[in-house]
């Protein structure tokens, strides 16, 4: 019988987000009607609408294919339309980053690849990730064998060796965003190691302050060489359902064979792409087109701010509980410790059946989330504000007993 690959047996697949499905079920089969109804803010998908501009581009694209002389099919280069890669470019330039349209790789979103980019690295890599940590880069990791070492999200006690080095920020889960200081330091630390830094930036539109914190980590000197940059239309443009993002790999970035002799990344990433990978299809990127122009940034950028409204209420609510956060500010996570109990799903638990609130146990997270709690912006205003209304009831209780 064929053998199976047994690193598998390692992952936590799903525990998470299954575990929490299955609590939410037994509790909506306990409760059919609850007096107050159950309001969800655990995970990170979003609400709103995308706005008209965008949906007509990707209406138009649409049509085009219903005609024979606009019809299109595979799309050669593999790595994206070029109008889709000279919007990321512009987008870039928005904010004072230089991008070559040539550097960048239109992808079905972040998730695909931080999870895929692995492949191009040596088995007996060894990948630092930050802990607590979105849970991808981790199962990715464990599933072709790599060594994982945790870290904190600072470069503490970081080890002698590395390979391959996950960043997230702003975070998921716990809504920090580095400074520049700090991601200078990560830079400074995969130069000296060797490593190259997987940069996920899928919240980067949530940046309330750019002067401290960097949108992209090419902003850092030095981190063309070592860094590439994974984005996404998710979070941004409420793509979580067109799926769409990209990654840009500068030609400057090395690999080593096992001979001694530079490789380069991207050549790689094409290979990789050109045989697992047929691209995205050719409406979403129109819409990528769209969304990423400054009209279609216009328009988005109300949506980021009903969210960051969101977020407003939340802390403000934590703030009054006297409950310390991160968070919030630059990203649409606030992560906090759990009020009156060390255990992330003991407070889980009492959320669920008092509050009637769904959130996210930080443990899911990794071993640094214990105790800690996620809640999202990602919900309407007026659940948002009820859920902080009952939170500002119920949690003193809890909190004096
Ligand atoms: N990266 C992070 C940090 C995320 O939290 C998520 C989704 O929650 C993703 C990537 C997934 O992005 P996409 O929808 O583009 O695959």
């Amino acid at each position: 019988m064929a053998k199976m690959n047994e690193s598998f047996l390692e992952l936590k697949t799903n525990y998470l987000f299954a575990e929490i499905a299955n609590r939410v079920r037994a509790f909506e089969e306990a409760n059919p009607n609850p007096e107050l109804p159950l309001i969800r803010m655990g995970i990170g998908d979003v609400k709103l609408p995308i706005p008209q501009m965008i949906l007509d581009a990707g209406k138009k694209s649409l049509d085009e294919l219903g005609v024979a002389e606009a019809f299109r099919g595979y799309e050669d280069s593999g790595r994206g339309y070029l109008f889709a890669r000279e919007a990321v470019a512009s987008y870039y330039a928005s904010f004072g980053v230089e991008i070559n349209a040539d550097d960048v790789f239109i992808s079905d979103g972040a998730k695909s690849d931080t999870g895929n980019i692995g492949d191009l690295f040596s088995p007996d890599s060894v990948v630092i990730i930050t802990d607590p940590v979105y849970p991808v880069y981790d199962n990715a990791s464990i599933m072709r064998g790599h060594r994982v070492v945790r870290s904190n999200f600072v470069t503490d006690e970081l080890p002698e060796k590395a390979d391959i080095i996950y960043l997230c920020s702003p975070n998921n889960p716990t809504g920090d965003a580095y400074t520049f200081e700090q991601l200078k330091k990560w830079v400074c630390y995969a130069k000296k190691v060797g490593a190259v830094i997987i940069y996920d930036s899928a919240y980067e539109a949530f940046i309330q302050e750019p002067d401290k914190c960097p949108s992209s980590i090419f902003e850092i000197e030095g981190a063309k060489e070592c860094a590439i940059e994974i984005a996404s239309l998710s979070k941004n443009a409420g793509f979580t359902g067109i799926r769409a993002g990209y990654t840009i790999v500068h030609k400057e970035l090395m690999l080593e064979d096992a001979k001694g002799e530079k490789v380069s990344l991207a050549e790689l990433w094409k290979k990789r792409q050109a045989s697992k990978f047929n691209g995205v299809n050719y409406s979403a990127q129109r819409m990528i087109e769209s969304a990423l122009s400054f009209e279609g940034q216009q328009a988005l950028h109300e949506n980021i701010k009903y969210y960051q409204e969101n977020a407003r209420i939340i802390m403000d609510a934590l703030t009054e509980l006297g409950i310390k956060f991160t968070g919030g500010v630059n990203s649409p996570y606030v992560w906090f410790k759990c009020p009156n109990t060390g255990d992330s799903w003991e407070f889980f638990d009492f959320l669920l059946n008092k509050v009637h609130v769904v959130g996210t146990p930080g443990i899911g997270f990794g071993a640094n989330g214990a105790g800690m709690f996620r809640l999202t912006a990602f919900s309407t205003r007026e659940n948002t504000t009820e859920a902080m209304r009952r939170f500002r009831e119920k949690i003193p209780t809890v909190r004096n007993s």
